[in-house]
């Protein structure tokens, strides 16, 4: 008798569950840290007059080292970063879980070992173990810091203890906001001197002024990597574009596990487009900081415990039930993130208007689903 599908999986990924942030049709959607505001109109024009350029030439397979879009995206950093980036350091997937996976497929494996400090993205995990990488959990607010915080004596510590072949950093954190000093990517890399040290900076342009971003330390550190994403100051999460920038080397590497012609024709053109009018889409970073400091401030004034951020959401906690908060916030249609903390929720900074309906609704029910209301 032939056993059913599921018997025949991998054993590592049985029983594992896939990354599902509810895809739901709601009047306010904050749940994925998309940028809320629609892409304008003379960005779409020139997206549509790109992809129509290329649309005859779709017969073809598209340009395997996109040149033009790598070129255009070390033009970008290297303007707003003041980090001299060239094309060649620059690496480019659909989505930066793209880059992350190819960042696993080149360096983990059945034996290696990847370290992470949670909560953080769920998918540096997930993406470790598909590849049939040993994950490690490694911890936050060991030293008395905040719950979420990482200090470097804490992080070298957790890095000298599993000598992991792949570190992920992530600054600014995804769920908790927060950005890391460079000090922590400094001693991480310093400690893991055998290891891939990579720093997720997708929120990085919504961090406050004065934090540095990775890139700057990049310079004679050849095993560092940050990856981006078009996904979220850009607004451009549906064309699906992420980035890395590590050594030639690095790059060069990558291209042994990528499939051959992985980057569409129509995603270069769409990009490209997007990167030509950067400061237009990026226009509404400081419109979403600003919605991002209101929640923070609000939600303290609520009684309840918010995290300050780097990022375009903001982690708040003190609530009695979370699953509860959460459902009430739905049935008046509108959609935060449960991220699996007990107590805390993540919410992302939208328009005023959707910021407001999440506030007015957050502030009815506040007095009743704050922590100390149900001891
Ligand atoms: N890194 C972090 C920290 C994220 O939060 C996300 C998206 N939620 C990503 C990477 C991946 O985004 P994308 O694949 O759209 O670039």
């Amino acid at each position: 008798m032939s056993g059913s599908v599921s018997d025949l999986l991998r054993l590592d990924l049985q029983g594992r569950a896939a990354y599902g942030a509810p895809q739901l049709d709601v009047r306010v959607p904050l749940n994925t840290n998309e940028n809320s505001y629609a892409v304008p109109h003379d960005v779409v024009d020139a997206i549509v007059s790109s992809v129509a350029e290329i649309a005859t030439g779709l017969n073809r397979y598209p340009d395997r080292e996109f040149v033009r879009l790598r070129e255009d995206l070390a033009v970008y950093l290297t303007r707003t970063t003041g980090v001299a980036v060239t094309a060649a350091q620059v690496w480019a997937g659909n989505g930066s879980n793209e880059v992350l996976l190819h960042i696993l497929q080149a360096f983990g494996g059945v034996d290696r070992l990847a370290l992470g400090f949670t909560p953080t993205y769920s998918m540096h995990s997930i993406i470790t173990r598909t590849v049939g990488t040993r994950w490690v959990d490694g911890l936050r607010g060991v030293d008395g810091g905040g719950p979420f915080e990482l200090d470097a004596f804490s992080a070298v510590a957790q890095v000298k203890e599993h000598s992991p072949n792949i570190v992920f950093l992530c600054s600014p954190n995804n769920p908790t906001g927060t950005a890391l000093g460079l000090d922590v990517v400094e001693a991480v890399y310093d400690a893991a001197d055998s290891a891939i040290v990579v720093v997720d900076e997708a929120y990085a342009e919504f961090a406050r002024a004065g934090t540095p971003s990775a890139l700057t330390l990049l310079k004679g550190r050849d095993r560092l990597v940050v990856t981006r994403t078009m996904s979220k100051a850009f607004a451009l999460a549906g064309g699906r574009l992420g980035y890395l920038v590590g050594t030639t080397e690095l790059t060069e590497i990558l291209r042994l596990v990528r499939l051959p012609y992985h980057l569409s024709a129509t995603t270069q053109a769409v990009a490209c487009a997007a990167l030509e009018h950067a400061d237009g889409l990026l226009a509404t970073v400081e419109l979403l900081k600003t919605q991002r400091d209101r929640i923070v401030s609000d939600l303290a004034d609520m009684g309840l415990d918010p995290v300050p951020s780097d990022a375009n959401f903001v982690l708040f906690g003190g609530l009695a039930d979370e699953q509860l908060t959460w459902q009430a916030l739905l049935d008046q249609g509108i959609l935060i993130r449960d991220v699996g903390l007990a107590h805390y929720l993540r919410v992302t900074a939208g328009t005023p208007q959707e910021t407001e309906a999440f506030l007015a609704a957050m502030r009815r029910l506040a007095p009743t689903h704050r922590q100390e209301q149900s001891l």
